[in-house]
């Protein structure tokens, strides 16, 4: 039996973001990461009796601007409630959150899957704070306790059940911190926990309308994590389903490890929160004016500037992803177009070579010593017939990188002017051609594709200075001597 096609899996996200504030939600402390343990703790974040929470505009502000960015609708009128239960990393017996009315409702988020766009609906954005950190690992007997995270601003955003498949979720995620980072709302690490991932999952026979008992896998910390998480549940829950068994609500964690997940606890041990709202932390108002000043203040959004590179640069719905898929990314583009004034020519650079050099150095394209300047004057040079691409791309560029000197000088200096000149070419193809006599004979009876391998070896012999299309052409003018 095949349980995909049986059977549908829904998900919902929820994400935890960590606000990029200098200090936390309700106090001066700092939110510095990898600070020594318990430096970044005054008597606030600690709920000292007397002590009174004050709230952060900062984080108020970065919360309207996700939400607008998702086009949620904001609460005018806020308020923070306390969410009780005791742990030994949460010093005040209580996280203060918004529980009735968050600050963003509703709100949509698109995202590309296959080359197929599509919305997930979101429940709702709202403020919180974060708690401190439990370590296990460190001293043999005793469990240390780290309160520097503790009370630092968090947004959580929440998805409607809309999500279907693995390749899904992380497609929303990864859209998700591409957003807080454009945003400047988070930098969106989620090595340091700065962006974290709680998944939902159940699953239900086609066709029913009913969803299927959930269970929620906490805290997955990477992108790769959440979907191996994801088709694990979907897999363990559809045979479940296939056997009759009963899927009892339950959070569980997922093991990097074995790629599995276990159960943590199941739903009837769930808390009793009793929410109440904070008597310490006055309630706020957000103007239509406030709103709409930061609306104002917003940078141009990812999918504004991917549809205005498909409208106004004729750039594919797939370019203009793929160069959306990053602020710095989006910014160097326009920057080296500017001087090309070739979008679809510079989009193929910098999709292709550039993002390889970034791959295979593992850094952002502003620590890359590459100027658009630079890429802009390399792509000219392949344009006006200077240089082979295969020579620019695999060649100059990584000189250009590594030395910061521009692409003529590196082309000089390496010697790699396409050679265009009709008696090297030659010699080259007699070269080649002499190596293989059979492949000609083979050639010469009809084996007409057998021409791109003497083109290869041209370029070869040549280390990629010849110029393919002269190559191309007296290589027929010879074979068909
Ligand atoms: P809880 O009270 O357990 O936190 P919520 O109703 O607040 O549950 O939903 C939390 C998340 O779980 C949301 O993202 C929501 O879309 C998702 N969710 C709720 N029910 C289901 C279900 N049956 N299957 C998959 N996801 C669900
Ligand atoms: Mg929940």
């Amino acid at each position: 039996m095949n349980s995909n096609l049986e059977f549908e899996a829904v998900i919902g996200l929820e994400i935890h973001v960590q606000l990029s504030t200098e200090s936390k939600l309700f106090c001066g402390d700092r939110t510095l990461f990898g600070e020594p343990a318990n430096t970044q703790v005054s008597s606030i974040s600690l709920a000292h009796p007397g002590t009174l929470p004050r709230t952060n505009n900062k984080a108020v502000e970065l919360a309207v601007r996700m939400g607008l960015a998702c086009h949620s609708s904001i609460s005018e009128k806020n308020f923070f409630a306390r969410k009780n239960y005791f742990y030994p990393d949460l010093p005040k017996g209580y996280q203060v959150s918004q529980h009735t009315i968050p600050i963003c409702n509703g709100g949509t988020v698109r995202i590309m899957v296959n080359g197929i766009e599509k919305e997930v609906i979101l429940n709702r954005i709202h403020l919180e704070e974060d708690a401190g950190k439990s370590i296990h690992d460190v001293d043999e007997t005793f469990s240390l306790i780290d309160l520097n995270r503790a009370g630092t601003a968090l947004i959580e955003i929440v998805t409607e059940p809309c999500i279907h498949t693995s390749e899904e979720a992380c497609a929303y995620v990864t859209t998700v911190r591409k957003l807080v980072r454009w945003l400047n709302v988070s930098d969106g690490d989620m090595e340091k926990g700065n962006l974290r991932c709680d998944a939902n999952i159940s699953v239900r026979r086609k066709g029913e309308k009913q969803l299927g008992t959930k269970v929620e896998v906490k805290n997955l910390n990477s992108i790769r994590n959440l979907r191996k998480a994801i088709d694990f549940e979907i897999s363990r829950m559809s045979s479940m389903l296939e056997n009759d068994e009963k899927i009892i609500q339950q959070t569980r964690s997922f093991d990097a490890v074995t790629d599995t997940t276990f159960a943590l606890r199941d739903k009837e041990e769930a808390n009793d929160y009793r929410y109440f709202p904070d008597p310490d932390i006055a309630p706020f108002v957000l103007s239509g004016k406030y709103i709409n000043d930061i609306s104002i203040s917003m940078p141009e959004l990812p999918e504004q500037l991917q549809s205005r590179l498909q409208q106004d640069h004729g750039l594919s719905l797939y370019d203009a992803h793929q160069i959306t898929e990053d602020k710095d990314i989006a910014r160097f583009f326009l920057d080296v177009n500017d001087i090309v004034s070739n979008p679809k020519s510079v989009a193929n650079w910098i999709n292709g070579p550039v993002k390889q050099q970034l791959n295979d150095r593992g850094c952002s394209i502003e620590d890359l010593k590459l100027s658009p300047s630079d890429l802009a004057a390399l792509i000219l040079l392949v344009e006006d017939g200077k240089v082979s691409f295969s020579s620019a791309s695999s060649q100059v560029l990584p000189k250009v990188i590594n030395s910061g000197n521009p692409p003529i000088e590196i082309i000089q200096q390496y010697d790699l002017l396409k050679v265009s000149d009709e008696a090297e070419l030659i010699n080259w193809i007699n070269i080649a051609l002499n190596k293989m006599p059979e492949k000609v004979i083979e050639y010469r009876k009809g084996k007409r594709g057998l021409i791109g391998l003497f083109v290869g070896e041209v370029k070869k012999l040549s280390k990629g200075k010849a110029d393919p299309k002269l190559v191309n052409e007296i290589l027929e003018r010879k074979l068909n001597e």
